[in-house]
C-alpha cells in the first residue's frame, strides 16, 4: 500500500490527525497493544520487545500501547479505596495512571536494548484528550500528528494506555480495561491497517475459556456482536474499544502474546478478527455467552407511586456519572412501588449515599442492596430473526433450579441476574443448550 498524505488533509473532529509535511508510506502500519499479563514482569517485557522488533524487522511501522503490569492497577485502586471509599475521582486518576507510565518506560528501555529506536509517550504528551468524567473518561480527540511523525521516522512510540488529559488539564483514566480503547483510538488516529490486541488467550471464544474447556474460538465476529458481548462482561475487549473500532472502521485482531505465531499479513491471522457483519459468511444463532460479576443490585422499596419517581432516582445517579444497567419496577395494589436496578460494584457506596440523600424527595420506605449477584447474557445476531432464544435460557436455568432475579433484553441479547454461586453452572449449561460446545 502506498499512501501520500499532505498538510491539506483535513483534521477530523473526533479523532484528528495532521502531518507536518508531505511523506509517503508504503509499510503496513500496525498498532500492537499488550495487556497486563503480557507485560507482567521483566521477562515478559523482554519477550514483548522481541515481538515488536520482529514486526519492525518485517518492515512494519509499529506503535505500541501498553497496560500496567498484571495486578498493578488493582493494587493502586486498593490504596485509594483503603484511604477513602468515596475518594476524589481526579486524585484516583493521578494514582492509577502511574501503572501504565512505568510499563511504557520499561518497554521503551527493553526495545532500545534490542537496538530498536523507541520512546515512551504519556497520554498528555500525545495528547489523548478526554471528557471530564474522571475515572471513566471518554476519549474526545487524539492528535495523531506527533505519533505519526515518530513512526515514519522509524521510532516506535510506546504509549501508556488507559490515560489521557481532561479539559481541566489533569490526568484522566478511561475506566478498567481502557488500554484497549487507547489502542483502537491510536490506530484510528495514525490510520493503522490493523490494531492487534495481545492478551493471555489466543482469541475471542464463545464464552470465557477459563469457565469451560468446551469454549470454542471464533475466527471472525461482527463489531455489533462483540460490542454486545463486551458490554455485558466479556472483558477480553473493553466495550468502548469496540464502539470506537466500529465507528472508525478499525480492524481489530485479538491474539495471544504467549504463542509463537505473529501475524504476517491479513491473509494468515492467528487470532480472532472483529469485522463488519458482511465479512462473515456463516452466522450463528447465538455467538456467545458472557458474564459480569461486577454487579450490585439496589432495591428502593415502598415508594409512593406517582409521576417523576424514576427521574428522582436516576437523575442524581446520572449527575454523579453512575451508570445504571438493568431496571425493573413493580407496583403493588396498595399504590406503593419498588424500583430495582443494578450498577457496577465500585459505584455501590456512592449510590447508597446518593439514595440516602434523596430519601426526603423520593420518600421511600426501605433501601436494600445485594452484591452477591452475577449477570449472565446470551448474545447473537440470529435473535433478530429467530424466536425461542430467551425461553431456552429460562428453561435451562429452571432445570438447574437457578432463580432469575432480574431480566433485561435488547435486539440481540438476553441477560439475567442470578445468585453469584450459580455463575459457572449456568454458563456451562447454557453453552451446551445453545450448541456452542467444542466437538
Ligand atoms: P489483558 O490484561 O490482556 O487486557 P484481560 O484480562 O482484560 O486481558 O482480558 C483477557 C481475558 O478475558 C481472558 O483471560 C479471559 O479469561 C477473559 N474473557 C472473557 N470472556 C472471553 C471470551 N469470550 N473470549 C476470550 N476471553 C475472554
Ligand atoms: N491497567 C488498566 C486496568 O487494569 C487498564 C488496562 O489494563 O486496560 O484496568
Ligand atoms: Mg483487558
Amino acid at each position: 500500500m502506498t499512501e501520500v498524505v499532505s498538510l491539506s488533509v483535513p483534521c477530523r473532529t473526533v479523532f484528528g490527525w495532521s502531518y507536518t509535511g508531505i511523506m509517503s508510506r508504503s509499510a503496513q502500519r500496525i498498532v500492537m497493544k499488550f495487556g497486563g499479563t503480557s507485560v507482567g514482569d521483566l521477562d515478559r517485557i523482554r519477550a514483548v520487545a522481541a515481538r515488536v522488533k520482529k514486526q519492525v524487522e518485517a518492515g512494519c511501522e509499529v506503535a505500541v500501547v501498553v497496560s500496567a503490569m498484571a495486578g498493578e492497577t488493582n493494587r493502586l485502586v486498593g490504596f485509594c479505596q483503603s484511604l477513602s471509599p468515596l475518594h476524589d475521582p481526579a486524585e484516583y486518576d493521578a494514582v492509577v495512571a502511574t501503572g501504565e507510565q512505568v510499563t511504557s518506560g520499561l518497554l521503551a528501555i527493553a526495545l532500545q536494548n534490542l537496538g530498536v529506536k523507541a520512546r515512551s509517550w504519556q497520554g498528555w504528551q500525545v495528547p489523548v484528550e478526554t471528557d471530564d468524567a474522571h475515572s471513566k473518561a471518554r476519549i474526545a480527540r487524539i492528535d495523531g500528528a506527533k505519533l505519526g511523525l515518530c513512526m515514519t521516522e522509524g521510532v516506535v512510540p510506546v504509549i501508556a494506555g488507559f490515560q489521557g488529559v481532561g479539559p481541566d488539564g489533569r490526568i484522566a483514566t478511561l475506566g478498567r480495561g481502557g488500554s484497549d480503547t487507547s489502542a483502537v483510538a491510536v490506530a484510528a488516529a495514525v490510520k493503522a491497517d490493523r490494531c492487534d490486541i495481545y492478551t493471555d488467550v489466543d482469541g475471542i471464544y464463545t464464552t470465557d475459556p477459563r469457565i469451560t474447556s468446551k469454549a470454542r474460538k471464533i475466527d471472525r465476529i461482527s463489531y455489533e456482536e462483540m460490542l454486545e458481548l463486551a458490554s455485558v462482561g466479556a472483558k477480553v475487549l473493553q466495550t468502548r474499544s469496540v464502539e470506537l473500532a466500529m465507528k472508525e472502521k478499525v480492524r481489530v485482531q485479538v491474539l495471544s502474546s504467549f504463542a509463537d505465531d505473529s501475524p504476517v499479513d491479513d491473509s494468515c491471522l492467528p487470532g480472532s478478527l472483529v469485522v463488519d457483519e458482511d465479512e462473515i459468511v456463516e452466522q450463528e444463532l447465538v455467538s456467545g455467552i458472557a458474564y459480569s460479576r461486577d454487579e450490585a443490585k439496589i432495591s428502593v422499596r415502598r415508594i409512593p407511586d406517582c409521576p417523576g419517581i424514576a427521574a428522582a432516582i436516576f437523575g442524581p445517579l446520572s449527575d454523579a456519572n453512575i451508570n445504571v444497567d438493568m431496571i425493573v419496577q413493580s407496583t403493588g395494589e396498595d399504590g406503593m412501588t419498588n424500583m430495582t436496578f443494578t450498577t457496577g460494584k465500585g459505584d455501590l457506596e456512592r449510590t447508597i449515599a446518593i439514595m440516602e440523600a434523596a430519601r426526603p424527595t423520593i420518600q421511600y420506605g426501605q433501601l436494600m442492596t445485594d452484591s452477591d449477584v452475577v449477570k449472565i447474557s446470551v448474545v447473537g445476531i440470529g435473535m433478530r430473526s429467530h424466536a425461542g432464544i430467551a425461553s431456552t435460557m429460562f428453561k435451562t436455568l429452571a432445570d438447574r433450579a437457578i432463580n432469575v432475579q432480574v431480566i433485561s433484553t435488547s435486539e440481540i441479547k438476553v441477560s439475567v441476574l442470578i445468585g453469584a454461586e450459580y455463575a459457572e453452572l449456568a454458563i456451562r449449561a447454557l453453552h451446551t443448550a445453545y450448541g456452542l460446545d467444542a466437538a
